[in-house]
């Protein structure tokens, strides 16, 4: 029982919920309703029915005015409880700083919506990766390369393999899971090329490359068009492994 509830008998409380109930007006400090024909009238004091009172004939607390305080009960948005706009303007600035930044540590979509809205175009220095992914597939250009187009995948493991292992989180920590996609996909044009299942190098950076590929295939931030994309890119890689 609750304990406004103290203040009707029974039979008030058990006519109540066969009362009909219609909002007619609804304010800050007051609620007006009809119910089953009667209007009654909730004052509205700090964000709770105070002193209800209907129109009926009852000397004391009715069923009209306990059905209309079930009902208030029930659709606690009509109490206007302090606005997110009040609530906001209420709270410390570094308070508030705090706990955005903690949520959005546990909350990447909350993260991603945020630097969406507030982050510079800067955010992620696109160029700067790709440039450093070009000089890593550079690395693996020797005399075949030359020749046949066909990098060497011994001489790339290194780089490659921190390319994988230092960039690739990074970008994926930012967030940009899409442009993680992309570069990805260009990893995936070179192993695939090049295929040398014959060598242990090859290997050992397919399924490096391999780890990343399921992250980003789980990823919430790609679209179902990117993702279908990077199965197409890597179906060749991973029919090797
Ligand atoms: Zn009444």
């Amino acid at each position: 029982m609750n304990g406004w509830e103290l203040s009707f008998d029974g039979k008030s409380l058990d006519d109540a919920q066969k009362c009909e109930v219609e909002i007619l007006n609804v304010e800050d400090r007051e609620i007006i309703a009809k119910v089953d024909g009667f209007e009654v009238v909730a004052p509205i004091v700090f964000h709770s029915p105070h002193h209800v009172f209907c129109s009926c004939k009852s000397k004391y607390s009715c069923k009209h005015e306990a059905a209309l305080i079930y009902y208030i009960e029930k659709h606690s948005e009509l109490l206007n409880c302090q606005s997110e706009e009040d609530l906001i303007s209420s709270i410390d600035e570094n308070q508030l700083r705090d706990f955005l930044k903690n949520e959005m540590e546990q909350n990447p979509k909350l993260k991603k919506a945020f630097l969406d809205k507030f982050g510079q175009e800067d955010v992620i220095d696109k160029e700067y990766y790709i440039e450093k992914l070009n000089q890593v597939f550079r690395s693996g250009e020797d005399g075949s390369f030359a020749d046949f187009g066909i990098y060497n995948i011994d001489m790339m493991e290194y780089a490659l393999s921190e390319f994988m292992d230092n960039e690739l989180p990074k970008i994926l920590g930012m967030c940009e899971h899409s442009f993680a996609c992309s570069l990805v996909e260009k990893i995936a044009e070179v192993l695939g090329d090049d295929l040398a299942v014959s060598h242990d190098s090859w290997y050992d950076l397919a399924e490096d490359f391999m780890e990343y590929v399921y992250i980003l295939e789980d990823s919430i931030y790609l679209t179902s068009d990117e993702r279908k994309s990077l199965e197409r890119a890597t179906s060749e890689i991973v029919s090797y492994l």
